[in-house]
C-alpha cells in the first residue's frame, strides 16, 4: 500500500477532535508526540498502512478527524503493542488506534468493503445478542457485505477447518441472556 502524502490545508480540520481524543483516559500523552517515527519504524504492517503510524498521531493531534477515522491504517493494527513499548515518550499508540477505530464505527465513516471494520461490527451484533460467536454466519455475513464472490474461492479452506473441528456450523448462544444485556447496558451507562 502507497503511503499517503498529500497537502493539509487549515479549513480541513475539525477544530477540537484532537482534543476529545487526548481527553479520553490513556490517550492523554498524545501531546507530549516528538513525531521520532519509531513507531512507524518498528510498527510490522505500517508498510501495508495508507498513513504510517507516526502520521495517524499526528493527523489526530491536529484534527484531521476525516483523515484518521476514514484511513485503513486503524484498522491495519494488529494490536501488537510493539509501538507503544518502543515510543520514547509513552504513547499509547495502540490504545489510540483502539479508540480512533471506535469513532470510525461510531460515525460510520470506516472505508466500505474492507473486511476488518465490517468483521468488528458483526462480531460485536452477534457477541452483545448472544453472548457468542457463531462462526458459519460471522463468516458468511462479512463476505456477503464485503466481497461476496470470495466465499466461494474459499470452500475448500473452509471445508478443512470444519474437518478438522476448527470451524463450527453450529449456532452458539449463551444461557441468560438479559443478565448479559443488564452487563452491556451498565457498561453503556459508565462509558
Ligand atoms: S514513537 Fe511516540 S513520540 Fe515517536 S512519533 Fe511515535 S508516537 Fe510520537
Ligand atoms: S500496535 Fe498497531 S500500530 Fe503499533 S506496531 Fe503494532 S500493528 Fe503497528
Amino acid at each position: 500500500m502507497n503511503i499517503t502524502r498529500t497537502i493539509k490545508y487549515e479549513a480541513d480540520r475539525v477544530k477540537g477532535f484532537g482534543d476529545e481524543v487526548m481527553k479520553v483516559p490513556g490517550c492523554e500523552k498524545l501531546k507530549d508526540c516528538i513525531q521520532c517515527g519509531t513507531c512507524s519504524g518498528v510498527c510490522p504492517l505500517s508498510v501495508y498502512m495508507d498513513y504510517t503510524p507516526r502520521q495517524v498521531m499526528e493527523l489526530t493531534r491536529f484534527d484531521f478527524k476525516k483523515e484518521v477515522l476514514s484511513s485503513k491504517t486503524i484498522w491495519l493494527c494488529a494490536s501488537c503493542y510493539a509501538c507503544t513499548c518502543e515510543c520514547p515518550r509513552e504513547i499509547r499508540i495502540t490504545d489510540i488506534m483502539y479508540e480512533l477505530k471506535q469513532r470510525a464505527i461510531h460515525e460510520g465513516v470506516y472505508p466500505r468493503k474492507f473486511p476488518i471494520p465490517v468483521l468488528a461490527q458483526e462480531f460485536e451484533k452477534m457477541v452483545t445478542a448472544n453472548g457468542r460467536i457463531s462462526e458459519m454466519p460471522l463468516v458468511m455475513k462479512l463476505f456477503m457485505k464485503t466481497d461476496p464472490l470470495g466465499a466461494m474461492g474459499n470452500w475448500q479452506m473452509g471445508l478443512d477447518l470444519m474437518k478438522t473441528g476448527r470451524f463450527s456450523l453450529a449456532s452458539e448462544k449463551i444461557n441468560n441472556r438479559e443478565q448479559l444485556a443488564k452487563m452491556f447496558a451498565a457498561a453503556e451507562e459508565k462509558a
